[in-house]
């Protein structure tokens, strides 16, 4: 059976490995992290709704589950000339058939970014903002801020809506314990209206929020930089914050610099609609003499379409399962691949704390649906169901 050599231990390189040991292929996943993280649903670490290790799953345990081999190291750089791939502990490896790409995006990097923590940066970041959180209640006031960036070069890397989750948490958590009205919490965006590519009513909906909760919004400047206790402006006006939670849009993952694979202008790597990744000669054509057995699924991939499309989770498990399936049609020699085109959508339960809403847009519609208090309750049942469908413990929801 031919070796199948995953990089990255995220939503795609877990669901890439589980569904390519379905097909009985030989797989090994490389990853930096001896967990996969369940990102959607870390928003409720920082204000203790969440442990850290519920929204971790411990690799071994999933190798365990579907059989795949298994290495904790980091990727420190790809070859394609030379059709090998180094690891941090020195280690080269070559001897693969099918080689797929799955360790994320980067993030962009705005001055004085030191001074501020994301949710979707690394997984201990959330730990860090839970601090910066009880100090803040410790000390009985002040300033918060939280916002997120754009990326010029490719706005499908841009990431809002964990921002809006963790605030509307946060707001709720103040409420509870009657100390709300001692904190200005503000959201801030470079765009004038940010989600709007979530659609109108979504959009509208979080203007609404932020009225109701008491949430001051600052959009439509361009961000200059973040200082300890402030964030300025490009026309140098201020906003004074005492904790800043700020997500830079994503950018191409730094170890694919000298990689030679093809990317777009923000650094992510080019494929077709069936994930393979194409190199074209300089007269655009397809280049033969490169490698034809390489993909690249989830956040590391370019996302080619619709102007509103958005880096997502279920997209990257979608382009995943695709690719199991192309690689075994290839392996039988047919042409049936499946592409991920046609599941472009976005899909979001927007927690609040005690409700959410669920947005859904795609080319033909957009529509949002209140949820007051089960909406809650259905993002944590989700998490419960990403744990253990991954783990083979419950049966898969087909499609999920
Ligand atoms: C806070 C938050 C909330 C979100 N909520 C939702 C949601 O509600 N719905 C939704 O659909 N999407 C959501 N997303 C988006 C979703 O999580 C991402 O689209 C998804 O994680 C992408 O999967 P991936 O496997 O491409 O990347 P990742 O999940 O980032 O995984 C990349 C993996 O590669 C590993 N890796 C990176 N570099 C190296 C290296 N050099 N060597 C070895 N391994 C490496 C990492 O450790 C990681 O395990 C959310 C994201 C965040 C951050």
């Amino acid at each position: 059976m031919k070796n199948i050599l995953i990089l990255g231990g995220g939503f795609a390189g877990v669901e890439a490995a589980i569904f390519l040991k379905k097909k009985k292929f030989n797989v090994t996943l490389v990853s930096d992290r001896d967990y996969f993280y369940i990102y959607p649903t870390s928003i409720w670490v920082p204000t203790r709704d969440s442990e850290f290790k519920d929204v971790c799953i411990d690799l071994k345990e999933l190798q365990a589950a579907h059989g795949f081999s298994l290495k904790i190291d980091a990727v420190k750089a790809i070859s394609t000339q030379n059709s090998t791939v180094t690891l941090q502990s020195g280690k080269v490896l070559s001897d693969y058939d099918y080689l797929i790409i799955a360790m994320g995006a980067s993030k962009m990097k705005p001055k004085g970014v030191a001074n501020t923590l994301s949710i979707c940066g690394s997984p201990e970041q959330s730990l860090k903002i839970r601090d910066k959180i009880d100090a803040l209640i410790e000390k009985g006031s002040g300033k918060i801020c939280f916002g997120f960036g754009a990326n010029p070069n490719d706005s499908s890397a841009v990431r809002g809506g964990p921002g809006f989750e963790l605030m509307f948490n946060l707001h709720n958590l103040l409420k509870k314990k009657g100390i709300r009205e001692n904190y200005e919490l503000t959201f801030f965006a470079p765009m004038a209206e940010p989600g709007k590519r979530m659609g109108p009513r979504a959009l509208n909906m979080m203007g609404k929020f932020f009225e109701k909760l008491d949430i001051k919004t600052h959009f439509g400047k361009k961000i200059d930089r973040f200082l300890k206790s402030s964030i300025v402006f490009e026309d140098e006006t201020r906003l004074e914050s005492d904790f800043t939670m700020f997500v830079p849009a994503g950018d191409g993952h730094t170890v694919l610099k000298k990689s030679g694979l093809p990317m777009n202008g923000a650094g992510f790597i080019k494929t077709d609609d069936f994930s393979q990744v194409i190199f074209y000669d300089e007269e655009e054509k397809i280049d033969e003499t490169m490698p034809d057995n390489i993909y690249a699924i989830g956040d590391i991939a370019s996302l080619e379409g619709y102007e509103w499309r958005a880096k997502q989770g279920h997209i990257a498990e979608v382009m995943a399962r695709n690719v199991a399936h192309n690689i075994y049609e290839r392996e039988r020699g047919t042409t049936y691949f499946k592409g991920y085109h046609e599941h472009l959508n976005i899909l979001c339960v927007m927690d609040s704390g005690d409700g959410a809403a669920m947005i859904y847009r795609d080319e033909k519609r957009s529509f949002t649906i209140p949820m007051p208090y089960i909406g809650h309750w259905l993002k944590k049942g989700w998490g419960i169901y990403c744990r253990y469908s991954k783990l083979g413990r419950i049966p898969r929801i087909p499609g999920m």
